[in-house]
């Protein structure tokens, strides 16, 4: 389901984005980037990368470290050792994503890596990551658990994860005003864009189904995680959600 949903709205996926967030969902991935914290040589795991959206803004921010102050310090040898795999279920997304790298002139990029797989059986060592980011993805899976296991599992000592994810607003009024918006608007912009109704019915009612900010937390500390904390944004619309694997 899962799969049909994401090879139906990959082609027009950047514009809906757009379209469903007013330019937000750019405002969102620049905060998650920016507590992930990148540096130059670390080994970055975007799984649901889809498109890219997050693994190019890494990249862009750790070359930007070397830009900035740091210019005469960094070692060219440390940046080319960055690794950033964008792992992704669904290979018409990886494939905007490639197209969109070569746009961007990262076609020739070593430091980004696609790899085709599931957020429930990564093909990743233990221990490998000194990052890993979840974005619009996590809500999507059929067992959310499986996929903190596999990030715990991959990410080494120190190593953080972050999850920016659709969520649940609590405010009053402001809470009816968002449920008109997302059963109703967003449906029927879908529709009119792309003339797929039920995808984007189906990524509305996915995010309803969603845990909680508190029980995410809950399950991402139940996963190993220490210093989980998460942060709102726009009254909850979006979560940012993060832990430590000490
Ligand atoms: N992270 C990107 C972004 O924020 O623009 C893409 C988010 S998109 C809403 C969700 C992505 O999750 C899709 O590309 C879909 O193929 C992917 N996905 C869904 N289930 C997955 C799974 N089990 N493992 C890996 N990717 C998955």
């Amino acid at each position: 389901m899962v799969g049909n949903v994401f090879t139906s709205v990959a082609s027009n996926y950047d514009l809906m984005n757009d379209l469903m967030s007013a330019g937000l969902h750019r405002l969102w991935k620049d905060r998650l980037v920016s507590k992930l914290n990148p540096f130059p040589g670390m080994k970055h795991l975007d799984v649901a990368g889809g498109t890219g959206d997050v693994a190019f803004r890494i990249l862009e921010n750790i070359k930007n470290v070397k830009r900035r102050a740091m210019q005469d310090v960094l070692d060219d040898d440390l940046i080319e050792e960055t690794r950033i795999y964008v792992c992704d279920i669904n290979p018409n997304m990886l494939g905007v994503g490639k197209k969109r790298a070569e746009e961007r002139g990262f076609g020739r990029e070593k430091s980004l890596i696609w790899v085709e797989g599931d957020a429930e059986a990564l093909r990743f060592e233990d221990n490998s990551m000194d990052g890993y980011t979840i974005a619009f993805g996590i809500r999507n899976v059929t067992h959310i658990e499986k996929v903190l296991a596999e990030a715990y599992r991959v990410l080494k000592r120190g190593g953080r994860f972050l999850c920016l994810e659709l969520s649940h607003v609590d405010i009053p009024v402001y809470k009816d005003l968002y449920d008109v918006y997302s059963f109703s608007v967003i449906p029927a912009v879908g529709e009119l864009v792309t003339g797929d109704r039920e995808s984007y019915q189906y990524l509305v009612e996915s995010v309803r189904r969603f845990p909680p900010q508190e029980q995410f937390a809950k399950m991402i500390a139940e996963a190993g995680f220490q210093k989980v904390e998460y942060e709102n944004l726009v009254g909850g619309v979006v979560a940012i959600h993060s832990g430590l694997k000490f």
